[in-house]
């Protein structure tokens, strides 16, 4: 930092205190600050010209009615002398208008002289000057007295008084000569008094403009920067309320989803309705993470088409975070942005995550060097938030569906579900084959070979069971050791071959196994329209127990229908009547 930009900081510092105080606060301060530079202006002027007025005051009250009355006075005396030259005539009626024309003159003189006397501006040497005048004045009456008491006109009496009468002239003329170069003085004084008060008003206007510009320069920059503050707050205030909009809508839109596909598809439908034109695409792993498929695109020709095949190679669903990349041509881009066919180009990838784990990745692209900017991937972000909170909820439920519906040791049906799935096919008019199975003398395996050995075993026979029957086919663990297997739309004969195959298929999996040998008992019969599901499974029982109370190993069908299985003992078949419960 220099010398001078650390000068500045607390004239900043200061404008930056002004640009805090409130607006309203501001314009009464920018008033008060114009009021007080007003008034100082006009007060400099007024205390600057105050001289001026003084010194045209004194010229116009004192000096000007002086020099009147001094001319005036100057005058007379000299229209005094020339009249006493008549005085000199020879004719006695002239002398005498001549006489009484000076007296009238010399009185209008005086009158005139004492005027002055009182309105007498007292100049320096201006009282010598008056008692030279009076003097003077007293010779000439002197002179003139003289001539107008001579019985002949006198030529050196004339001569006496037009020369006394000369000297009044010049005595006056001096005195009024001390008024002008007063006067002269003030109107020099004033003329000066006006420049420098110009300079002055010049000088002040020149300080009051700065300050008005300074003070108004703070407060048109500080409301400036108010508005900026209040644009940015209006702008952050709307961008919220469209994002808690939008997290609304795909909230309700969830919700009515009932599976992961689905929820995908939101994720295209809400990016072209937020940020329309943005080329998006989401990518599903599959359950085993080796492949991403491409779930949905908001782009009609199939785009962006991210060549990634796994979560493995994409970083963001590696890292878990989002991945803004600025430019596919920058070193460190990812390297599944170069080469595209579309050309370079920048991208924002969102990982889709259910607690924790990266199970999709929104892949969005933008042209290159120009990324989606801080709200398109806040909105990206929050579409991949609520599509991953949504389908980990729809996993979770499928996920507690499951296990309320099957049993946990061998991964088949519950009784409950086998229930229900036996009432559905009811409904729809089939006729099905029940076949209640038992192991075999299981307690004497789980006490001679122990508890895991009877869960191996269980587990075994679970999948050759499932193995063993079509799709179709129901097959659950009924509890126990007891197994139930229904054959939709089956004959008995059909049935008793695929059970009696199932015992064949057992007997050769145990010989691959360390699992101990066991058998298993089956009673079966044909459900009739009659009986309940409940009623079908006791008729079975009843046949089971007849196989097992007949050496157990075998298959006792409840009722034949007119099948007659094969004789093969091996196959030990006891054929029971049909039972009605
Ligand atoms: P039978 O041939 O007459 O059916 O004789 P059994 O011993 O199989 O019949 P029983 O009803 O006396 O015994 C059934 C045994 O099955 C008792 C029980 O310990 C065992 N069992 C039931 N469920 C399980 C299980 O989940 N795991 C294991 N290991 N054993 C089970
Ligand atoms: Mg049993
Ligand atoms: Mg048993």
């Amino acid at each position: 930092m220099t010398g001078i930009e650390r000068g500045f900081h607390p004239l900043r510092r200061v404008v930056h205190r002004l640009g805090d105080i409130a607006p309203h606060r501001q314009v009464q301060l920018l008033c008060a600050i114009s009021v007080i530079t007003v008034a100082i202006l006009v007060t400099a002027v007024l205390s600057s010209l105050s001289p001026t007025h003084d010194s045209l005051q004194f010229s116009s009250t004192t000096l000007s009615p002086a020099v009147s009355q001094i001319d005036a006075a100057r005058e007379k005396y000299v229209a005094a002398g020339a009249a006493l030259q008549l005085a000199n005539a020879v004719d006695p009626n002239v002398r005498i208008a001549a006489i009484a024309e000076v007296g009238s003159l010399n009185a209008s003189g005086e009158t005139a002289y004492n005027q002055y006397l009182r309105k007498s501006a007292h100049l320096p040497r201006e009282r010598a000057m008056q008692q030279t005048f009076i003097a003077h004045r007293q010779a000439a009456l002197n002179a003139g007295a003289a001539l107008v008491s001579q019985a002949a006109p006198s030529a050196a009496g004339v001569a006496e008084v037009t020369r006394s009468s000369e000297k009044l002239r010049v005595d006056l003329n001096n005195i009024r000569g001390l008024y002008e170069t007063r006067v002269q003085q003030s109107i020099a004084s004033s003329q000066s008094g006006i420049s420098s008060t110009q300079r002055e008003v010049l000088a002040l206007s020149g300080a009051a403009i700065l300050v008005l510009l300074l003070a108004f320069g703070v407060a048109s920059r500080s409301a400036r920067s108010r508005e900026e503050r209040t644009e940015v707050l209006d702008r952050a205030l709307h961008e919220d309320a469209e994002r808690n909009e939008l997290e609304a809508r795909l909230q309700r839109s969830l919700e009515m989803t009932q599976t992961e596909n689905a929820a995908y598809e939101l994720v295209s439908r809400g990016l072209i309705i937020s940020v329309p034109g943005l080329p998006a695409e989401l990518l599903v792993a599959d359950s085993s993470r080796a492949h991403f498929r491409q779930a949905t695109t908001t782009d009609e020709q199939g785009g962006p088409g991210c060549p990634v095949m796994s979560p493995n190679e994409c970083p963001a669903a590696a890292w878990g975070q989002t991945q803004l990349w600025p430019s596919s041509t920058a070193l460190d881009a990812c390297p599944h942005l170069q080469g595209r066919p579309t050309g370079e180009c920048s991208a924002v990838c969102v990982p889709v995550s259910i607690a924790g784990r990266t199970v999709a990745v929104v892949h969005a692209v933008a042209p290159d060097a120009h990324p989606p900017d801080a709200r398109v991937v806040a909105t990206v972000e929050l579409i991949a938030r609520k599509v991953g909170e949504r389908v980990g909820m729809l996993r979770a439920f499928l996920r507690s569906e499951t296990q309320a519906h099957t049993d946990p040791l061998t991964g088949l049906m519950n009784r409950r579900s086998l229930e229900e799935k036996v009432r559905g096919i009811v409904e729809e008019g089939l006729t099905y084959v029940a076949a209640y199975g038992d192991l075999d003398h299981f307690k004497q395996l789980n006490d001679v070979h122990g508890h895991d050995a009877g869960d191996q075993a269980l587990r075994l026979f679970a999948r050759v069971l499932r193995d063993t029957v079509r799709p179709n086919d129901l097959v659950a663990r009924y509890g126990g050791e007891e197994f139930v297997i229904v054959l939709p739309d089956c004959q008995i004969s059909d049935a008793y071959a695929v059970i009696n195959r199932l015992r064949e298929a057992l007997a050769e999996v145990q010989a691959g196994t360390g699992t101990p040998a066991f058998t298993v008992s089956f009673g079966i019969t044909a459900a009739r329209p009659e009986n309940t599901f409940s009623q079908t499974l006791e008729i079975a029982d009843s046949a089971l127990l007849k196989a097992k109370a007949t050496g157990r190993d075998r298959i006792v069908i409840s009722s034949t229908d007119g099948f007659s299985p094969s004789p093969d003992p091996a196959e030990a078949v006891d054929v029971v009547p049909h039972v009605t419960v």
